[in-house]
């Protein structure tokens, strides 16, 4: 036998106990008379103790134990006299009487600790080693706990988790797609799901009714800092519903993890439109937990000689709370930060509202306290806070803003990890123009159904039509998002005609999804939670990496197995590829 007891699990009441142990040595001090060892398990540390009444051989073995030795001992469970309050079990240490080496371990090339000397690349690279250390182990372990509520909601709503295919084909909407090349079919490929947004709708005409998986998705991006090549959606369906029933019931779901993982009961779910979101934060996923919402100044900043804020489309700007007494240096330094090519302003216009009352901005030569004061109004500031001010056009200037605010946010702390303000943004526009491609592609998906009343848009002015469309958004991010779908073959057919497609690469890509709503589509909609984000939200942390085992890096690779990789020429022959040089 291995272990009678697990090395986090032994307290007081178990003196006099004889015990087996296995784990690994964190740490071992020599005391001249006494040698002691920390053993470690995924459950814990429990203090081993070899003293000079122990015959010479046990001792001298136990003092060459190397860090990251596997051991199995047995012993007496007897009370500390030093006893160590910061660890479950450390009221007792165990008296050794027999010590078994399984394994032996090179020097590890970090500490195993929870707070390592350990650079992120050689963590990576030896993320097995990495695992063993308390912040990543506890990050896997709360996953499994978010992921175990989930499908405990789910499936007590009678929801049925169905596995969905990976190697599927490509279509061209979205991002890139992942190919696999078919040996047994040359010259022919298969796509790695980008979601399985399509078999979850073809389960609904199966009768399936209400679908989930926690699924695993493949997104060939531009990588962005925080983002994987693959990643794990909560993937849900459901037929006979509108978006109202699909909003309660995910609500319900986010309710219940909160509660049920951090104790904390949350009954507000404030709702706004996608139109709201982008006024009042430059953002579709606002962080609400805090103030600072836009207030659009064109009305009282534009009837002055001002020439940049006459030219401007738009002239908005956020009230900093309490930080009328910046020195020039700060703002100054705010003003550079504005001005980095990532966020891409030409200047801000800033304006003091002094504690007493006054105003005092950077551009008093043309407005005087009644136009400050009517800035004050607009932005809500109040006397003590600074308002800062953009202009240019306004998609970009919403952008660079919300920026600034979520930089405030942080800066200021506001964005509190402990406290969680869920958001619906509702009424997301069905399309969005792309100026690479000159043309309008679907925002969410091509599968979102459109508001019924905005269809006559459709025609006269494409982008103004919104969809059925929602995201969650918690803390500042979209954890989750999705709409109503098509379930109309005439429908749908059109849709593919506004996105250009032909009629016959639509029936080519998308005919398996038209023919299946012939076949009597039940009305249907759905969401996708992202779970490695909603993971380290609701665990308080803002990068996603340490609660999924095995990562990628920033740049894609995993450094550990050294993927991707080459393959031999045979294994490209018989896949019937040919490689081109690598162009540079
Ligand atoms: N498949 C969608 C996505 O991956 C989610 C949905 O519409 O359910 O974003």
């Amino acid at each position: 036998m291995h272990r009678t007891h697990t090395c986090g699990e032994l307290r007081i009441e178990d003196i006099g106990t004889t015990v087996t142990l296995s784990g690994w040595v964190q740490k071992s001090r020599d005391l001249g008379g006494m040698t002691f060892i920390d053993v470690r398990d995924r459950y814990g540390i429990t203090q081993l103790t070899f003293n000079s009444d122990d015959d010479e051989t046990l001792r001298s073995r136990a003092r060459e134990l190397g860090r990251e030795f596997v051991i199995k001992v047995t012993g007496t469970v007897i009370e500390r006299s030093s006893k160590n309050a910061k660890i479950p079990t450390g009221e007792i240490e165990i008296s050794v009487s027999n010590l078994e080496i399984l394994n032996e371990s090179k020097l590890p090339p970090f500490t195993i600790e929870d707070e390592t000397d350990g650079g992120d690349d050689i963590r990576m690279k030896y993320r097995y080693l990495d695992i063993r250390r308390n912040p990543v182990k506890n990050s896997l372990l709360f996953r499994h706990k978010v992921t175990q509520e989930v499908r405990n909601y789910l499936s007590n709503l009678d929801f049925c988790e169905v596995e969905t295919p990976y190697l599927i084909k490509s279509t061209p909407e979205g991002a890139r797609d992942f190919i696999v090349p078919s040996r047994m079919n040359p010259g022919q490929f298969y796509a790695l799901p980008q979601s399985p947004q399509t078999f979850k709708q073809l389960l609904m005409v199966g009768g399936m009714d209400k679908y989930f998986q926690i699924v695993k998705c493949f997104r060939d991006e531009d990588l962005r800092a925080d983002r994987q090549p693959e990643f794990t959606q909560i993937d849900c369906e459901m037929s006979f519903v509108e978006q109202e029933d699909i909003l309660n019931i995910f609500e319900g779901m986010t309710r219940h993890l909160l509660k049920n993982i951090h104790g904390i009961e949350i009954n507000q779910f404030p709702r706004m439109t996608f139109d709201e979101a982008m006024r009042t934060y430059g953002n579709d996923k606002p962080d609400i937990r805090f103030g600072m919402k836009f207030g659009e100044l064109n009305a009282v900043a534009q009837h002055k000689d001002f020439a940049i804020f006459n030219n401007a489309e738009l002239v908005v700007g956020i009230a900093v709370p309490a930080a009328a007494t910046y020195t020039r240096k700060q703002i100054d330094e705010l003003v550079e930060w504005v001005k980095r090519p990532q966020v891409g302003a030409s200047g801000m216009v800033y304006a003091k509202y002094e504690s007493d009352g006054t105003l005092k901005s950077s551009v008093d030569k043309f407005y005087d306290q009644a136009d400050l004061l009517k800035w004050a109004e607009a932005t809500s500031a109040n006397p003590g806070d600074l308002i800062l001010v953009l202009s240019g056009p306004a998609n970009k200037t919403r952008a660079q803003l919300s920026a600034l605010r979520m930089e405030l946010g942080n800066r200021l702390g506001l964005r509190k990890p402990d406290e969680f303000a869920p958001l619906w943004v509702v009424d997301f526009p069905l399309l969005e123009w792309d100026e690479d491609t000159s043309r309008y592609h679907a925002m969410h998906h091509p599968f979102t159904s459109p508001k019924l009343e905005d269809m006559s848009l459709l025609d006269s002015d494409p982008g103004k039509v919104r969809a059925n469309a929602y995201d969650l958004v918690l803390n500042g991010n979209e954890i989750g998002g999705g709409s109503i779908r098509i379930h109309d073959k005439d429908m749908q057919a059109l849709m593919f005609k506004h996105l250009g497609f032909t009629p016959e690469q639509a029936q080519d890509q998308f005919g398996f999804l038209m023919n299946a709503f012939q076949y009597g589509a039940p009305p249907h909609g759905g969401l996708a939670f992202g779970l490695d984000r909603l993971t380290a939200i609701l665990g308080g942390q803002e990068t996603i990496r340490d609660f999924i085992a095995f990562p990628k890096n920033n740049s894609g690779r995993d450094v550990m197995i050294d993927a991707p990789a080459t393959i031999a020429v045979e294994q490209l022959d018989e896949l019937s590829i040919s490689l081109k040089p690598v162009s540079k």
